[in-house]
């Protein structure tokens, strides 16, 4: 195989990195990378398992002298999101990366880079190797978990009743200089009610609601961005007020974990009431401007004339619209541990009207098992009480909580502060990560993560610093040692 990072530092590491990116490894195609991580482990004359689900633990013993303590474990996910230009050529199940070196920049030529998390990956067979024959370093485990991009699915199936450690490094992470504090879980919860039809009568209009911003319901839940699919619900329990009414069909959102940017409701009104209930929409419609002028300030709703040849019960109507109204959305607890992150969050993204049934979606998040729990239940007594039904409840993906007594970030800060002059940062994520997994798994687990600077992961602009890698590189070492003192 021919190399094209060359005179560079950390070498096996850098050796390591092409090695997996000349092995096509996206999500659900773990094989191949798992078992040359196995095998390599092997010749190396490590304790090393494969499971089913392609994750892949080592073991490698502490430098003489310091069998006695405790293990620490490294973790990294294999799979890559496989994207690439619409013009390059790149068959992702049979084609290796090609890599290209700009400067201390690594990219690949028209393709993601798999840096996320190639870049983990290589600095632990590079330490399960002999890179670590060189400086002190108690036990240490390393797992290399598969399908993290698709939801975390080979964390989740990971056995780890041979994993001792109760310090973990996790190295899915970056930019240098920034550590993750902790993750928050998640649960989806879809409510449901049962469609009864009956033929159309009165007037219909069709209510849109467009505008907004929408966005990642993790990372702009505190924006207090608009949601569409609420906004509906605000719309039709006001209409509710001032008219009787039908719903047709009410729709929202795309995506569980976005902020609905757009809602649409075909219903009809008993004849001579279509200018109380325009009247009623434009009132709201006036409310949200001014109430989102700082945060969604595009808001729009729009009242048009249509058809319908079919409604939905008086009951259903009135079961959707109070639900919409009424379940829970957007942050519901701040924490006051960690400045500016939510505790817990709802976010309703998607409403639908099928032929037999009109659900609605919502995705919680929460760092606490328990304040999840409790809105889960929530959202389904509130459900319930509209007279919804659940129709899907998804399971619990961990959380890893932010841990006040945790010794490692205090010894990584030191660390960090001793070599570079600088103060690390300290970065807590609403969103989901493999850690939250650990967190449940390894009862007491101690955090930190560390990694280099890249960018523009999942796009085919993905890039890697190198220097950054180097000097990353070299802290985990020191790390290391400075756990054996
Ligand atoms: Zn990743």
């Amino acid at each position: 195989m021919k190399y094209v990072i060359t005179g560079r530092e950390p070498k096996l590491a850098l050796k390591y990195f092409e090695d997996i990116a000349a092995i096509p490894h996206g999500s659900y195609n773990e094989k191949a990378v798992a078992e040359f991580i196995k095998n390599r482990a092997e010749e190396l004359g490590l304790y090393a398992r494969m499971d089913r689900a392609n994750n892949v633990v080592v073991k490698k013993p502490a430098t003489l002298g310091y069998e006695h303590l405790p293990a620490v474990l490294l973790q990294a996910h294999t799979d890559m999101v496989n994207e690439k230009n619409k013009d390059t050529v790149h068959d992702f199940e049979k084609d290796g990366l090609e890599l290209i070196v700009e400067g201390n920049i690594l990219r690949a030529n028209g393709t993601t880079l798999g840096a996320d998390d190639g870049k983990g990956v290589a600095y632990m067979l590079a330490l399960m190797d002999e890179d670590s024959d060189k400086f002190p370093h108690p036990p240490l485990e390393f797992a290399f978990t598969s399908m993290e991009e698709v939801g975390l699915i080979g964390a989740m199936k990971l056995d780890c009743s041979d994993i001792t450690a109760r310090k973990l490094i996790g190295l899915d992470a970056g930019p240098e200089g920034v550590i993750c504090t902790t993750s928050a879980g998640a649960q989806e919860i879809i409510v449901a009610c049962d469609t009864q039809w009956e033929d159309a009568r009165g007037e219909a209009v069709k209510i849109t609601v467009d505008g907004l911003l929408g966005g990642h319901s993790a990372m702009n839940i505190t924006d207090e961005k608009g949601n569409a699919n609420k906004i509906m619900g605000r719309i039709l329990h006001n209409v509710a007020k001032v008219c009787d009414f039908r719903i047709c069909n009410v729709t929202g959102g795309m995506m569980f974990n976005a902020i609905p940017r757009e809602a649409e409701a075909v219903i009809t009104v008993v004849d001579g009431n279509k200018d109380a209930a325009v009247e009623m929409i434009n009132t709201v419609f006036e409310q949200l401007k001014t109430e989102l002028k700082a945060s969604d300030a595009g808001v729009n709703v729009q009242v048009s004339d249509c058809t319908a040849d079919r409604i939905l019960s008086a009951t259903v109507t009135k079961t959707v619209t109070e639900a919409l109204y009424t379940i829970p959305n957007g942050v519901r607890m701040m924490s006051k541990e960690v400045e500016g992150l939510p505790v817990t969050s709802t976010n309703m993204g998607v409403v639908k009207t099928l032929e037999d049934k009109i659900t609605i979606n919502t995705m919680l998040r929460s760092s606490s098992r328990s304040v999840n729990d409790d809105y889960v239940d929530n959202i389904i007594t509130v459900a319930q009480l509209c007279g919804m039904y659940v129709d899907y409840k998804g399971d619990w993906m961990p959380a890893w909580p932010y841990m006040a007594e945790s010794e490692l970030r205090p010894l990584v800060k030191r660390l960090y502060n001793e070599k570079t002059g600088g103060e690390i940062k300290e970065f807590a994520v609403h969103g989901g990560l493999e850690l939250g997994v650990f967190s449940e798994k390894l009862p007491g687990v101690d955090i930190v993560t560390l990694g280099c600077t890249s960018g523009n992961e999942h796009t085919v602009t993905e890039w890697m610093d190198l220097d950054s890698y180097e000097r990353v590189y070299e802290f985990i070492k020191e790390l290391l040692t400075e756990l054996t003192k």
